[in-house]
């Protein structure tokens, strides 16, 4: 073992710890914080992000880092490390130059205005009043600007706010993969709906108890591969998956009476995200190499497991009979066909979270153009709901009654998470590649699936995804996955075959 390498580690591990009690005090705010917590939750998460920060751009850090790697050039100076020994100093370089830019005054007051931001947030969306959340919100995107200017552009300032989230990705490539998905999903999208197929809309509906969600949300999760031991699952407004570590996996959904459906794919994505939180390699903790490769990686992840295998028929014929028995209710007399049907529907809808394969990434290219416009500054805070309305016409022929169906249902604007959206769409073209190769390396992928076995499938996603964390940058992991170039046409074919 390299000396330096080992103190350099422990140099980083009560950053990561504080990270880690970061997340808690974020889940303890979602799921049990009384209200007025956030008075004092608000300088507490403050306090241990600037401790972060000030861990991160030390001198002593600096120091021990460019002892190891040259910070200009990358070079690894000592050849006594392994290959991901040294891919981590390279992820370690990254995140450094990225620190540095951002002053620890800059950093407090960001965190400031997302957790007021936060509250305000769900106010405004509980209240339906964009007016309430607007002051917040200008705030907010103020200090993104100040944040790209600080990262740092070549092109455009919205590349600096993408790379955090997917490194090397920019408008431009953004651009060259959105603009003709969009025209091929629009064109799908009008191929579907001219067929006009007839789908009972009240199959789905029903009386479905809390406590038998709840037991059948349980039942996937650890069929996935998750155990009592290192998960929980709490109820919050937008689900979602937080780690404290990779032994602690936090996730959420929402439960609601009259439709199963909700809660129970939500629940799926989230374990797709805990799983791969969960395989990365603890020995390396308080790295990048235990550390997801990308947001959109990450969001592979959830969706492949939430659409291409859960909303599968091979699925459902195992799950079918224990659904019926958990709500004899509502499917006693139905056909797992016309139920098979009915969960993959293709209706243009306001939630994205509850979008249909074919319409949920005309949701994202929404969020992409308002989000490019509101950094560059060719949209104003105060008009995205007029904004957002037309663009929803425009792709997907419908216009939201209240804000709480349109710009104020997601979560991201409100916790500065601005670059954020389009890794979702690169996430569902990562697991179109992934299924795509899945399929071909198990010739019974399918059959498996119906026999209730869905642990070959997180097996084989550790081996290509989640062991490696940060080894590997994104689109050089999926090629090494799938063994050939990375594209969108694997997913773009997939969903042509299905639906149309
Ligand atoms: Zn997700």
């Amino acid at each position: 073992m390299n000396k330096k390498y080992e103190t350099l580690r422990q140099t980083l591990k009560p950053a990561a710890q504080l990270h880690s009690c970061s997340r808690l005090l974020e889940w303890d705010q979602e799921t049990n914080m009384p209200p007025e917590g956030i008075h004092l939750r608000s300088e507490q998460n403050k306090l241990v992000h600037e401790l972060i920060h000030k861990i991160k751009t030390s001198k002593k850090y600096a120091t021990q880092l460019s002892e190891l790697i040259d910070l200009d050039s990358g070079a690894v100076k000592t050849s006594d490390l392994s290959f991901e020994e040294k891919a981590c100093l390279r992820e370690l370089k990254r995140d450094y130059l990225h620190e540095k830019k951002l002053s620890t005054t800059f950093i407090k007051k960001f965190a400031e205005a997302t957790t007021n931001g936060l509250d305000a947030w769900k106010k405004a969306k509980k209240n339906d009043s964009f007016k309430d959340f607007l002051p917040y919100l200008n705030k907010i995107v103020t200090l993104t600007r100040k944040k790209a200017d600080l990262l740092g552009y070549k092109e455009h300032p919205y590349d600096a706010l993408l790379d955090l989230f997917e490194p090397d990705v920019t408008v431009a490539k953004i651009d060259a993969i959105f603009i003709p998905l969009k025209k091929r999903l629009v064109t799908l999208l009008e191929k579907i709906q001219s067929k006009g197929r007839a789908i009972d809309p009240n199959l789905l509906k029903g009386h479905f108890p809390i406590d038998k969600q709840k037991a059948l949300s349980h039942e996937v999760i650890q069929d996935m591969g998750l155990t009592k031991a290192n998960y929980n699952l709490a109820e919050t407004a937008h689900p979602f998956c937080s780690s404290l570590s990779p032994q602690d996996i936090r996730m959420t959904t929402h439960f609601y009476e009259e439709d199963f459906t909700n809660a129970f794919f939500a629940t799926i994505h989230e374990c797709g995200h805990g799983l791969y939180e969960h395989h990365l390699p603890i020995e390396h903790f308080g790295t990048p190499l235990a550390e997801a490769a990308s947001h959109g990686v990450h969001e592979s992840q959830s969706r492949i497991w939430e659409t291409f295998i859960a909303q599968s028929k091979p699925f459902w014929q195992f799950y079918f009979p224990k659904l019926q028995k958990a709500f004899p209710d509502a499917f006693t007399k139905t056909r797992l066909e016309d139920f098979y049907n009915a969960i993959n529907e293709v209706k243009p809808s306001f939630i994205r979270i509850f979008a249909d394969e074919v319409t949920y990434n005309l949701h994202i290219v929404l969020r992409y153009e308002i989000e490019k416009a509101l950094i560059d500054g060719s949209l104003q805070v105060k008009d995205i709901p007029e904004a957002w309305n037309a663009k929803m016409q425009s792709y997907l022929g419908i216009i939201p009654k209240n804000f709480r169906e349109g710009c104020l249902q997601d979560i991201h604007w409100s916790l500065g998470l601005f670059g954020y959206f389009p890794s979702y769409t690169l996430g569902n073209l990562f697991a179109g590649a992934l299924h795509f190769n899945l399929n071909k390396t198990y010739p019974d992928f399918q059959k498996r699936i119906a026999s209730g076995d869905l642990k070959f499938i997180t097996a084989y996603l550790k081996d290509k995804i989640h062991r490696h964390g940060r080894t590997y940058p994104p689109i050089e992991l999926i090629e090494r996955a799938i063994g050939t170039k990375f594209s969108a046409e694997p997913y773009l074919s997939y969903l042509e075959l299905k639906y149309a």
